[in-house]
């Protein structure tokens, strides 16, 4: 019997930590490669699930539901394994909530859209207004979470949990991760604690609020830190642990697809205008700068950006450091300028709430400013 070993770090990663387990599974004759989700466990009763929390799990696709054609690979097809699959067979599930499941999307999250987003917000606000569920658990990829997460925050009127899971290897891979993230992620969604705490993200025994979350690793199962606001609490050995008071969020009406046109300028050194110019001209109705340090960029970028502001577009300084608030009137004059400082919100956070403030006809740069305050 041979071994093929391919050169992606997954896999070195897998053959150095794991080939020993690897090499006892092939010599005892365990060949097939079976999905972390294949064993299907039995639900609990109907008497006993109708004393138990209602969950909704709505499923989107992502690696929690990827599929490799080799256990060691780092290759797989996102969103393979469907979302009744997904319920059905993490062990222990059926005794912690009564769930029902439905696919929303089956995609890679770097394809998440307007539509989905819209989608996955009305059916989480008609599961909670028509009394369908006590809770909602979202399976999506990684990439996007914490854009999903945040714009669901904003558009749900609603002190019921919705807490987004994921995984960071497929469901075919030794060490999947992704069933012990669902267990916790209903876990949480069913704990008396997380009412009134909005939209959580739960992965490798942390949670995380939908603001503070951000991804943080290419590949490691501790991707998602929220490194400005500390994470909401921890899966502990079964218990839920929140170590924060619930924060205080806003709401802005779900607005029709697409939302506006907001376009997210990367600063580098030798910074020239174009980028932004590009942005004017294709009509964008708002920029977030991912800036260097605490918002900055150049002086061509910011003459450019400031004729921008003239002109109406909501311009947003951010940064392109992956720590720290980014403030106002620090090296830029926001108040001369008509810009807002992103706080505590990264560039693709600051995006979405600057697309959801622009459909509800916030434009107003103070406004604008006081909705990045609001909730962080
Ligand atoms: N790019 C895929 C996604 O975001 C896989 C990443 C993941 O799920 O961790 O859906």
């Amino acid at each position: 019997m041979s071994i093929t070993i391919q050169s992606s770090s997954f896999r070195q990663f897998f053959t150095q930590k794991l080939l020993a387990a690897a090499m006892v599974s092939l010599l005892t004759g365990f060949i097939a490669v079976a999905p972390a989700y294949a064993q299907e466990k039995p639900m609990s009763t109907t008497n006993q699930q109708a004393a138990l929390p209602r969950v909704l799990l709505l499923a989107t696709g992502g690696t929690i539901a990827g599929s490799a054609d080799n256990r060691g690979s780092g290759a797989y097809n996102s969103g393979a394994i469907g979302a009744q699959q997904l319920v059905s067979s993490v062990a222990g599930l059926g005794d912690l909530a009564s769930l029902s499941a439905e696919q929303i999307a089956s995609i890679g999250s770097q394809d998440m859209s307007d539509d989905i987003w819209r989608k996955l917000a009305s059916r989480i606000q008609k599961a909670f207004d028509q009394g369908e569920a006590d809770a909602v658990v979202i399976t999506h990829g990684t990439d996007t979470m914490e854009e999903t997460a945040f714009f669901l925050s904003l558009v749900l009127k609603t002190d019921k949990p919705v807490v987004l899971v994921g995984s960071m290897r497929p469901a075919t891979a030794l060490g999947a991760d992704g069933p012990a993230n669902i267990y916790e992620a209903v876990q949480v969604a069913v704990d008396k604690e997380s009412k009134g705490r909005g939209v959580m993200v739960v992965m490798n025994d942390q949670i995380d609020s939908a603001r503070g979350v951000t991804k943080t690793h290419s590949t490691s199962v501790q991707t998602m830190q929220s490194p400005n606001l500390g994470s909401e609490g921890y899966v502990d050995l079964g218990h839920v642990r929140f170590v924060k008071p619930a924060a205080q969020g806003q709401f802005l009406k779900l607005p029709e697809a697409p939302l506006p046109r907001v376009e997210i300028i990367y600063s580098h050194s030798n910074m020239d205008a174009l980028q932004i110019e590009h942005a004017m001209a294709d009509k964008a109705k708002g920029i977030v700068l991912a800036g260097m340090g605490d918002g900055n960029t150049s002086k061509a970028a910011l003459a450019a950006l400031e004729k921008a502001a003239a002109q109406g577009i909501v311009v947003v300084r951010s940064t392109r450091v992956s720590k720290g608030y980014v403030n106002r009137n620090v090296e830029v004059d926001d108040s001369k300028s008509g810009f807002i400082a992103s706080m505590d919100l990264n560039p693709q956070k600051a995006r979405v709430l600057t697309q959801l403030l622009i459909a509800n006809g916030v434009t107003d740069p103070q406004k604008v400013q006081e909705a990045f305050l609001n909730g962080h």
